[in-house]
């Protein structure tokens, strides 16, 4: 499929994504959709503009509703049972349709499903393997993501993604994540993160090494925290000097000098 993304004509454009990762969709309303279809012709234009209604099935199939009947479409096969594909073998109207939906990002493809953000509940597209509770864009974290607590303000690097719930994952300390009282406002249901301290990592010169870097990621102590006590901290162009950064609860950071402000008595 090498469709570019369009707005379909019916509705507002999807959230969009960070590729690879889920995202924020559009609430489960399936209407008839057209799609904007000047300077198509034939197959390619009826595909966009006839009113038509995609449901993705679970096996990773698709209903197509027209006006001329209702088919199932099989996007990876790329086979449909309307006549015009199933007896002419044509790449039929409904298999296009199906395609320009998830280009569009407006129906899963064959290998995602829809989940729910275990944070906002939001609706989204992850992969059909992904075990766990589920994250959207928003609320997801990767591996060496720079992150601040917000129980006590610490930045924070993301280390892992442990990915069970809150209230399956066990500490160090065999406590389960979800018990600790510094975890009570946030869900049990939420996936942990394994996390080390900003503080903890060496400043300054130190850091110029880069394998030092990664040799302290690996040995510092690890904390487990659940996905919506760690917010995200944006690093923008020329932050490095000590600009401001952060999308909720915005401090200081001074590229990867920082994290000394006061961190110690936050660690208890
Ligand atoms: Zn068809
Ligand atoms: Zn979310």
């Amino acid at each position: 499929m090498t469709h570019t993304r369009n707005t379909p004509a019916s509705e507002a454009p999807p959230a969009d994504t960070r590729a690879g990762r889920p995202h924020l969709r559009q609430p489960r309303v399936r209407r008839q959709r057209t799609f904007p279809a000047e300077g198509y012709e034939g197959r390619a234009y009826r595909a966009r503009a006839e009113p038509m209604t995609v449901r993705p099935l679970r096996d990773g199939r698709y209903v197509v509703e027209s006006e001329g009947g209702t088919y199932v479409v099989d996007a990876e096969r790329e086979t449909c049972t309307c006549p015009d594909s199933a007896i002419r073998g044509a790449r039929c109207k409904h298999i296009r349709r199906v395609a320009i939906e998830i280009e569009s990002g407006l129906v899963p493809a064959p290998d995602e499903r829809e989940r729910v953000c275990a944070v906002c509940g939001g609706l989204m597209f992850a992969p059909v393997d992904q075990d766990g509770p589920a994250l959207c864009d928003r609320h997801d974290h990767d591996p060496g993501d720079l992150v601040r607590d917000r129980e006590t303000g610490a930045l924070l690097v993301v280390v892992d993604r442990i990915g069970d719930r809150a209230d399956e994952v066990r500490t160090g300390e065999g406590r389960l994540v979800s018990e600790y009282e510094t975890n009570a406002a946030y869900g049990d249901h939420e996936p942990v993160f394994a996390v080390v301290y900003v503080e903890s990592l060496p400043a300054g010169d130190a850091v110029d090494d880069f394998g030092t870097w990664v040799d302290a990621l690996r040995d510092s102590r690890r904390y487990l925290f659940p996905a919506s006590r760690l917010t995200r901290v944006e690093l923008r162009a020329g932050d490095e000097e000590g600009g401001k950064s952060g999308e909720a609860d915005a401090g200081p950071y001074s590229g990867r000098t920082s994290g000394t402000t006061g961190a110690e008595t936050q660690r208890a």
